[in-house]
């Protein structure tokens, strides 16, 4: 019997030049690409969107999206994503600071992992993503590429990016004007 296909949603970002790559935006365009060549399907891929650094990288990020179809669970996934990060010279170092290359699981097609109502331990992989709801500059990608998918049962990824418009002009107006 052929294993089954997995749907995933991955965030892809970059605030790095890579010395044969190029920009950031380049960056993301090759990791799809190694990724394609190590046998998983993209089947959508969202516009790059360019956003200011916050923290202590002191540059701009590149971030997109993408849908992927692969047999891969999770682990095998992530394990995937890592040694392609690997390969483009990441290195660990701050969390925040500048990075070539960033690769997260966001949702996947089975739901949640770890299955059945286990946290995962901390640190360990989670999905959906933990923190991927309050970020604009992943939610707003994805739903480019997946307005419809529903998030573990509860909203779908347009209503989230609608909460956080929503949220982003209510932050505009309570700003003093200057
Ligand atoms: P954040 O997860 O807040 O975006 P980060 O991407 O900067 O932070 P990393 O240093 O890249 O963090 O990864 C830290 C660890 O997070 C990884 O070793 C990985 O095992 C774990 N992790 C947990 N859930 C996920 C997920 N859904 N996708 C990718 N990594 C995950
Ligand atoms: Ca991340
Ligand atoms: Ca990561």
């Amino acid at each position: 019997m052929e294993p089954p296909i997995h749907r995933y949603a991955i965030a892809l970002g970059s605030n790095r030049r890579h010395g044969r790559h190029g920009s950031p935006a380049r960056v993301i365009a090759a990791a799809l690409a190694a990724l394609a060549a190590a046998g998983v399907e993209v089947a959508a891929i969202s516009p790059t969107i360019h956003t200011a650094a916050l923290g202590p990288a002191g540059r701009g990020f590149a971030n997109a999206a993408a849908i992927v179809r692969t047999p891969l669970d999770p682990p095998a996934l992530l394990a995937l994503l890592k040694r392609t990060e690997r390969a483009f010279g990441r290195r660990r170092g701050r969390r925040w600071g500048p990075r070539v290359l960033d690769l997260d699981i966001i949702l996947w097609s089975g739901g949640r992992w770890p299955p059945g109502q286990r946290r995962a331990r901390p640190g360990a992989l989670a999905v959906p993503h933990a923190a991927f709801a309050g970020r604009g500059f992943v939610v707003r990608p994805l739903a480019a590429v997946a307005p419809a998918w529903r998030v573990a049962g509860g909203h779908t990824v347009a209503q989230i990016k609608a909460r956080l418009d929503r949220r982003k002009r209510m932050d505009a107006r309570a700003r003093p004007a200057l």
